[in-house]
């Protein structure tokens, strides 16, 4: 694989973002590129791929992995004999009862993760099944802004700066200039009344946004150009879009958004002064410190997110897919989100790149200790 190069995702961040190399630079579905790359080397090494055909079994015999049962896409039962086998299914992100029930959350109402189609947490049962101790399924948490992902670009970009954020209850919850950490404000909204946070601009932020560009850009949302901010907003009007409120006074955006109106008026104050003297109640960085005054005024509704789900099968350092006394299952192996325990609920997002990076080396990890054994 080549690489453009190791990233940070925010300048907070460490520089571990390792960005595959693609035709077309940095940007979406480079990561497709690797995966171009893996399956043309496993294809020249004689590797055998059954798409359409997913595991369903491990199959046992005295004690040690015999062999796998899949279906194909006729419906018809596959049996794959051998003495490893490595799981590595991606999770149970499009799982919406998996996930309720390990997680508590519910997909589309208080959890707006990825859902990428077939990951459905196969590979986990599977493993559970086969006698492999059962850890906690987590969501591996980034913040959303929800329902705006038809939206120019810069609806996003502007509500996602560190500007005023509270909670249905109209007060501050977290330190605003920690934003660009969407696990810090995923886990913040976690604790909120529905998992709900609001991100509330007035005209003169979005006028000086629109003239000088936001505050804080990623690689993900590069662009600090926003000028296209009101025509965003005149869609989402258009479209209906429910979590993006505008209003004339600070009561009616209150109301509108379904915010405690005496508290947002109070908060909005006393905010106003912090912007004066000093933000007495988290110490914002005084560069984004600005006024809520000038109507009219704008909030979107943020809720924790993810890329999926992280964890469930317990594995010892060399991948070995283990018991509840931590011993391993002979001929057994996971690798990847199925294996990573090591993130909780949260995206480690101060080591960007994390997640990929622990699904590719524990992969590596697992072949060649499922390989040995097999030689053995
Ligand atoms: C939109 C998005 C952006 C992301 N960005 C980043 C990032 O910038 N940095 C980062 O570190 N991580 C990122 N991640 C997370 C990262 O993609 C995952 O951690 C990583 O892909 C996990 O690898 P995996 O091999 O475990 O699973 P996957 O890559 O999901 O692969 C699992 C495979 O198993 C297949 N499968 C499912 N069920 C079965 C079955 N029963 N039988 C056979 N095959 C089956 C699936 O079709 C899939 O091909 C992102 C995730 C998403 C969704």
């Amino acid at each position: 694989m080549e690489f453009e190069g190791a990233f940070r995702y925010f300048p907070k961040s460490e520089a571990t973002w390792h960005i595959v190399k693609s035709d077309h630079g940095i940007g979406p579905r480079a990561a497709s590129f690797m995966n171009k790359a893996l399956y043309a080397r496993a294809q020249e090494l004689g590797v055998r791929f059954l798409v359409e055909t997913p595991g369903k079994k491990i199959l046992m015999e005295e004690g040690k992995v015999a062999g796998v049962l899949a279906t194909d896409k006729d419906g018809e039962e596959v049996k794959i004999s051998c003495k490893a086998a490595i799981i590595c299914t991606g999770g149970a992100g499009a799982n919406k009862e998996l996930i309720k029930e390990e997680t508590g959350y519910i997909h589309g109402v208080d959890m707006f993760n990825f859902a990428i189609p077939g990951i459905m947490g196969d590979g986990l049962k599977m493993a559970w099944e086969a006698g492999v101790d059962k850890l906690p399924v987590r969501i591996e948490q980034a913040a959303v802004l929800v329902g705006t992902e038809e939206l120019a670009g810069s609806v996003c970009n502007v509500f996602s700066q560190p500007n005023l954020l509270v909670n249905r209850n109209g007060k501050r919850f977290m330190n605003e200039d920690q934003m660009q950490n969407t696990t810090f404000m995923s886990n913040a909204l976690s604790h909120q009344k529905d998992r709900t946070g609001f991100s509330i601009v007035d005209s003169s932020i979005v006028k000086y946004y629109m003239r000088n560009g936001v505050d804080n850009v990623s690689l993900v949302h590069p662009d600090a150009d926003v000028s296209d901010f009101a025509e965003g907003v005149k869609t989402a009007q258009e479209n209906g879009v429910g979590n993006l409120i505008v209003a004339d006074t600070i009561e009616e955006l209150a109301e509108k958004a379904g915010i405690n109106v005496e508290n947002l008026v109070a908060t909005v104050e006393d905010y106003n002064d912090y912007c004066e003297s000093v933000d007495e109640e988290f110490f914002k960085d005084r560069r984004y410190m600005r006024p809520i005054e000038k109507a009219p005024f704008y909030c979107a509704r943020f809720c924790p997110g993810g890329y999926g789900t992280v964890g469930g099968i317990r594995i010892n350092e060399n991948c070995e897919a283990c018991d509840k006394d931590f011993e391993p299952i002979p001929g057994l192996y996971a690798a990847g989100a199925d294996a990573c325990n090591i993130y909780e609920d949260s995206y480690m997002f101060l080591l960007p790149g994390n997640s990929m990076g622990f699904a590719v080396n524990t992969g590596r990890i697992a072949g060649m200790t499922a390989a040995e054994y097999v030689q053995e």
